[in-house]
């Protein structure tokens, strides 16, 4: 897509903010019923993505050009898609998308990326990670006691974050693979970057090359199905990968390959995690997680500024996301009672560190942890759990900051205490 096929859409945006809010219908409370953290955080309309639609044809129309100011109107937003939910409810816009594109147009024209993106992106070009970490480091979580098969064409693709940050959840599902009797391959220094941090701040040049470097190297070594912990990872490799390289790889997230573990009893849990725990749902792995669907027909214009799709569009309003595998997993963990938080599903909010934010703006995305770690523990739970290494860094980060008694973990870690093998 280009931003001028969102003109239309951009132009009939009627500002009615409710891309600032979950949908009436599932709002529980005032202090729970936003959807987007930037606007919550900047509060002024072009921080919401109906303010970034009219920012974006403003450039489109040639009204205004990429000045330091909007440029951090466009950066200073998570990618969540929270408000391309919220507005489907109502009208058919695509928020999200159109700020995606107005990224790679600010990029097209020298302005964007910001110079923290700019610092990780040249990391990834050197050194195939974000973190500008060594990559013979990257398999370094790996113990002596963990089984890989390297002619296995299952990949275990850990992930940067994994990697280098969240060890604990490497070293977790490679040993629940290793219980399950699952073999698996791992790339080791090998493995790279999946794109994702390149991709959402609008390089594409640089993210379509990723993605074929990686699509090369999963052919290469055989690969037909792909393990990941990162909702980031899952979510490129998945959904936007597709879009772009051909690949018939079969990717799978760890949650729904456990949930598969203990439907096929390859895994028992048997130990008492005693918890009461609440999830949050990855933005990656939920809502953005909808696969695109192929549409062509005929846009018709039925009154000014008003348009129907024949055959109508197929909607992808977030539901059809990964939410009840790692559900279904803690449900079965013996000792754990889940509690949920008023926003759930499609209408999670957003822990505040993706779309460059965790890098570029830390003060907006430790505070976005913190109004997400406000709503897990308004639940009474002592405990919240995730599937995302980078939401876990930032919900980390936001439980350090406000001196709570919360604990943070990864399914994963879980189900590993849980079959025996954690502490
Ligand atoms: S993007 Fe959608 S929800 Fe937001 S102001 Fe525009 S029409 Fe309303
Ligand atoms: S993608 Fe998320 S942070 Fe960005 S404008 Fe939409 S709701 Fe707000």
């Amino acid at each position: 897509m280009t931003l001028g096929e969102f003109e239309d859409m951009m132009d009939s945006c009627v500002r009615c903010s409710k891309c600032k809010y979950i949908p009436q219908l599932v709002i529980q409370s005032k202090r729970f019923s936003s959807i987007c953290p930037s606007i919550d955080y900047y509060n002024f309309h072009a921080y919401s993505g109906g303010g970034r639609m009219i920012t974006a044809s403003a450039y489109h129309k040639g009204r205004v050009e990429f000045t330091p100011e909007m440029l951090d109107v466009i950066y200073r937003c998570t990618n969540c898609g929270g408000c391309e939910v919220s507005c489907k409810w109502v009208y058919e816009m695509e928020p999200n998308e159109a700020i995606h594109e107005l990224r790679i147009a600010a990029v097209e024209a020298g302005a964007g990326p910001m110079p923290k993106h700019k610092k990780y992106i040249e990391f990834v070009d050197r050194k195939k990670n974000p973190y500008g970490e060594d990559p013979q480091k990257r398999p370094a979580w790996l113990t002596d006691d963990v089984e890989t098969d390297e002619s296995s064409s299952t990949l275990y693709f850990v992930g940067c974050t994994a990697s280098y940050r969240r060890e604990e959840i490497a070293l977790a599902t490679a040993k629940i693979l290793n219980a399950a009797g699952e073999e698996f391959r791992l790339l080791g220094s090998d493995e790279m970057c999946c794109g994702s941090p390149v991709y959402r701040v609008g390089d594409q040049k640089r993210a379509l090359q990723i993605m074929k470097e990686n699509i090369e190297q999963f052919k290469e070594a055989g690969i037909k199905r792909i393990i990941t912990s990162c909702s980031g990872c899952y979510n490129m490799l998945k959904v936007e990968y597709p879009r772009f390289v051909e690949h018939d790889i079969e990717v799978i997230h760890t949650s729904q390959l456990i949930e598969g573990f203990l439907k096929d009893e390859k895994i028992k849990l048997t130990e008492d995690v005693p918890m009461k725990l609440t999830y949050h749902d990855p933005c990656h792995l939920g809502r953005m997680a909808e696969p695109y669907e192929e549409w062509e027909g005929e846009k018709i214009e039925v009154l000014s500024q008003v348009y129907i799709y024949d055959p109508p569009k197929p909607e992808r309003r977030g539901a059809g996301g990964v939410y009840d595998a790692p559900r279904n997993v803690l449900k079965q963990i013996p000792g754990v009672e889940l509690v949920e938080m008023e926003r759930i599903r499609e209408y999670a909010y957003c822990c505040g560190a993706g779309g460059g934010c965790k890098s570029a703006y830390p003060d907006f995305a430790l505070w976005a942890s913190n109004e997400r770690l406000d709503e897990a523990e308004a639940t009474g739970a002592s405990t919240l759990v995730s599937t995302c290494p980078f939401c876990g860094t930032n919900f980390l980060d936001g439980l350090e900051s406000r001196d709570s008694t919360m604990e943070y973990f990864d399914l994963t870690e879980l189900v590993l205490r849980s079959i025996g093998g954690g502490k």
